[in-house]
């Protein structure tokens, strides 16, 4: 499917109006948004990460605050959330507030399709889910995927200063997640003007504050850039259908169980390679965005990271790249370049 269209050749858009606050020490805000939804019971959810996060906003949401779940990982396992939805159900809370990265705010949005409830967001990350209509979740190792715009969070709060505490190679990869996301939209299939304003906004931001970041993590105005830049890059994931780049992701995070932003951030220079001759509107937009050479762009950004930079590096056995170019190539998301298993192949070579 391409660009959505009437009988009439009219194009049709559905841009998602979510509500986003964004600014340094914009958490303490959460109280007054949980009043806006007219909620007045508070259930936070959080990875461990955020836990100290979580004592501040119950003591801000003082009567308002009914329980807490300290406990959501990756991948949105139904086990988590069943338990999780136990303590939801029992403490007959009307909102919840999730503090995290994206796996937080999966938990949150799978309790929501579950009872309905509205949703904060406060993302601790730049993976960008909090903005989109979608959930991954796993059940005895095996994802499935749900798209709804029911499931988008009514209120996203983008606090900088809730990433001062990432790690560096956290902050590299996952913020190269996000620019994974803006580089993708501006080859979709169903790109219009509205996502390329998205997406050549998204990876000029990230491309610009990211390095600023990396030299001095505390710069909080630069980190304030990169959140803002993650929102665009989720906005284009949300409007986008996904290529080569996230299908590869997927493939390879689900058959070797790969740490997601990591796969994301080694993956993106090669797909982009390969992606770009066949794809010149998107070279266009990538070197308005970041100058003459966007590949070499991302592969320094890439190169930067001092833990996994090769497929390899995360244990993936050379001699399973070919069963992986094969099921991606039997059913293949729209792409610019061709989605052939002698290809994609050669591009996994090339990333182990
Ligand atoms: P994450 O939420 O799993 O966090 C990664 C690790 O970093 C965790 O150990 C976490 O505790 C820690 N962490 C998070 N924020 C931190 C901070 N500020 N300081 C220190 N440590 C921190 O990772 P993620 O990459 O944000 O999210 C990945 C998950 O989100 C995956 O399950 C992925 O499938 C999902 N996702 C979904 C969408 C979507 O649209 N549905 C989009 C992107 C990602």
């Amino acid at each position: 499917m391409e660009l959505e269209m009437t009988a009439a050749g009219v194009q049709v858009h559905e841009t998602t109006a979510g509500r986003v606050l964004l600014g340094p020490g914009a958490r303490r805000c959460v109280p007054s948004e949980v009043d806006r939804l007219r909620a007045e019971r508070a259930f936070v959810v959080s990875t461990r990460s955020a836990a100290h996060h979580v004592d501040e906003c119950l003591a801000d949401l003082g009567s308002r605050a009914v329980g807490r779940f300290d406990g959501a990982v990756v991948h949105t396992p139904v086990h988590v959330t069943e338990e999780a939805l136990a303590l939801v159900l029992a403490s007959r809370a009307d909102v919840i507030v999730a503090f995290g990265g994206g796996s937080a705010t999966g938990l949150s949005k799978a309790i929501s399709a579950r009872t309905g409830l509205p949703q904060v967001v406060v993302p601790t990350t730049y993976a960008g889910s909090e903005v989109t209509p979608v959930l991954g979740e796993t059940r005895d190792g095996a994802k499935t995927t749900r798209r709804d715009p029911a499931l988008l969070p009514d209120t996203v709060v983008y606090d900088p200063e809730l990433t001062l505490s990432m790690p560096r190679g956290l902050t590299l990869t996952s913020a190269l997640n996000a620019l994974a996301h803006a580089v993708e939209a501006t080859w979709a299939v169903d790109s219009s003007a509205y996502t390329d304003a998205l997406a050549t906004e998204a990876v000029s931001s990230i491309t610009q504050a990211l390095p600023l970041v990396l030299d001095s993590p505390t710069d909080l105005a630069a980190r304030g850039r990169l959140h803002s830049g993650a929102w665009l890059a989720g906005c284009c994931l949300a409007q986008t259908r996904m290529g080569l780049h996230h299908q590869l992701a997927h493939a390879l995070g689900g058959s070797f169980d790969l740490p997601h932003a990591e796969l994301h951030a080694l993956l993106l220079p090669h797909v982009t390679a390969y992606n770009l001759p066949a794809a010149p509107a998107a070279r266009e937009r990538l070197t308005r965005a970041v100058g003459d050479d966007p590949v070499q762009v991302l592969a320094d950004l890439a190169a930067q990271h001092d833990g996994a930079r090769r497929l390899r590096d995360l244990d993936v056995p050379r001699d399973a790249l070919r069963a992986v170019a094969e099921r991606v190539a039997a059913a293949p998301y729209p792409n610019p370049a061709p989605v052939d298993v002698d290809s994609v192949t050669g591009l996994l070579e090339r990333a182990w």
